[in-house]
């Protein structure tokens, strides 16, 4: 293009260097892709480049030396205004404008001729139509990926890493009771996770910011403003990195799951409950086995209980070739004692001679249990007869140390018998089972009453 000068140019006053310097800047203004002029204080153009000619719709060598009005009638008025603007020092803001189904941007600059006066204006005007029909498709690619996404109730979000805001969609803002219409970058990252979910979701974010994972995967609660809790899922993904590779966005979408954790946690209660439920049914089996295998009055074992312990032993004794002892117990001169004391009396001595007759057997290692009436059964697994006889000895020996008054027994007190029977490899006899056993101790007792009372009898060598 070549310069035009007029008697209002800014270069006028220049020497011919300045003309130079002129040429070469105006060479490079018919290569730019936006269209450039100078007007000067009186709105006339003074230079203009091929471009913005174009744009006017005329040819350069028809708008030099020509007042605004005379190219752009339609928005001479905003050139003035500028024009205006600038000869008051005011700020130039950028306009946008449509010229036939473009759009522009207009940006303007004051010009100073070497006087420092102010000598007119420099315009741009940048073709942004493609710019415009870009972010709109770009908008509405996005709106439709948003509206697939936020359909199937998920919800956007977007984390600049350096900063940490968010940007969140509106769908999410308007669940999380934010206003849906700001969806500025106004709040940090984590702010609204649950206190007792943040450091699982920080962690998750963690790892994958660090590289440890590929994806971000957490659970965690959300606070409303109205103080609601609301669970999520979200799961995101790091989209953009910097040149030195480190994380800059992470770009996430977040599901309501809060349903589902409604029914989770029912779930658990019932659960817990059927724990509780069976844990409760077995402490009573437990009791009603307990109670069922107890006699009330003594708390001993009851003969039920009693039976099931010698049939145990007695396998195990057969198996081990150990001996096995049977001690029968029966107190003497019961009937009379009930007689002569009441039923009331008779129950608390035979409370009182089960727990003697325990204490003993218990620190000998064997167990005791009341057979019925007023007759006591005791077991001594791998013992020896010496130490059965000791042991039945100490029993009566218990008894009669209680001094439980009783006026119908020869010494006054009352007493047992004790019938002893061994199992016993040297005993030479056949005993084809417990009831065996029992049977014999019962003819050892029946011996001891036989001989006295207040005495034990071992089966086949009775003593006193
Ligand atoms: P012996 O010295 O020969 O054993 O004489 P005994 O009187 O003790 O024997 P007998 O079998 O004639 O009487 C047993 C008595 O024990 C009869 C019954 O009233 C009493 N008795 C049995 N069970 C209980 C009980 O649970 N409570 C009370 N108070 N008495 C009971
Ligand atoms: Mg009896
Ligand atoms: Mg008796």
């Amino acid at each position: 293009m070549p310069i035009s000068k007029s008697r209002n140019s800014p270069f006028d006053t220049r020497d011919e260097r300045d003309g130079d310097r002129l040429l070469q800047i105006e060479a490079v203004y018919d290569r730019v892709p936006v269209g450039l002029c100078y007007i000067n204080r009186d709105g006339v153009f003074v230079t203009i480049n091929d471009q913005l000619s174009r744009i006017f719709g005329t040819e350069t060598s028809q708008v030099v030396g020509e007042q605004i009005e005379a190219i752009i009638p339609d928005h001479a008025p905003l050139l003035r205004d500028t024009l205006k603007a600038a000869l008051e020092g005011a700020a130039i803001a950028d306009v946008e404008i449509d010229i036939s189904s473009e759009t522009f941007i207009v940006a303007a600059a004051p010009v100073t001729n070497d006087l420092g006066e102010f000598a007119g204006i420099s315009v741009a005007y940048t073709n942004i139509t493609n710019l415009r029909k870009m972010a709109q498709k770009l908008q509405e690619t996005e709106q439709r990926t948003s509206y697939a996404l936020e359909s199937a109730g998920q919800w956007i979000w977007d984390l600049n890493i350096a900063t940490m805001r968010v940007w969140r969609s509106p769908q999410f803002r308007a669940l999380l009771g934010l206003d849906p219409q700001s969806a500025g970058r106004e709040s940090v990252a984590w702010d609204i996770v649950h206190p007792e979910d943040k450091p699982r979701a920080i962690a998750a974010f963690e790892d994958v910011v660090s590289g440890r994972k590929p994806s971000f995967e957490a659970i965690y609660r959300v606070t409303r403003p109205d103080g609601g809790v609301i669970w999520i899922l979200s799961r995101g993904k790091i989209v953009e990195f910097g040149p030195d590779g480190s994380p800059l966005r992470l770009l996430a979408t977040s599901v309501d799951i809060s349903a589902q954790k409604r029914i989770e946690e029912q779930l658990s209660t019932t659960v817990q409950l059927r724990l509780e439920l069976e844990q409760k049914l077995l402490e009573a089996n437990r009791k009603l086995k307990n109670q069922s295998e107890r006699d009330h009055l003594t708390n001993l074992p009851n003969r039920r209980k009693f039976n099931h312990l010698l049939k145990r032993e007695f396998l195990r004794a057969t198996d081990s070739g150990e001996t096995l002892v049977v001690l029968m117990v029966d107190i003497d001169h019961f009937k009379a004692y009930n007689d002569f004391y009441g039923h009331l009396a008779g129950d608390k001595c035979l409370a009182q001679v089960g727990r003697a007759l325990n204490k003993v057997v218990k620190q000998s290692g064997g167990s005791v249990a009341r057979f019925g009436g007023e007759e006591f059964a005791a077991l001594l697994s791998a013992t020896t007869n010496d130490h059965a006889v000791l042991v039945a000895r100490q029993m009566l020996d218990a008894v009669s140390a209680m001094h439980i008054q009783h006026s119908g027994s020869a010494n006054g007190d009352i007493s047992v018998s004790i019938g002893i029977a061994v199992l016993d490899g040297a005993q030479g006899a056949t005993v084809n089972g417990p009831d065996d056993l029992l049977n014999l101790a019962d003819r050892a007792l029946y011996e001891s009453k036989r001989s006295g009372r207040n005495r034990l009898s071992i089966w086949g060598a009775f003593t006193n």
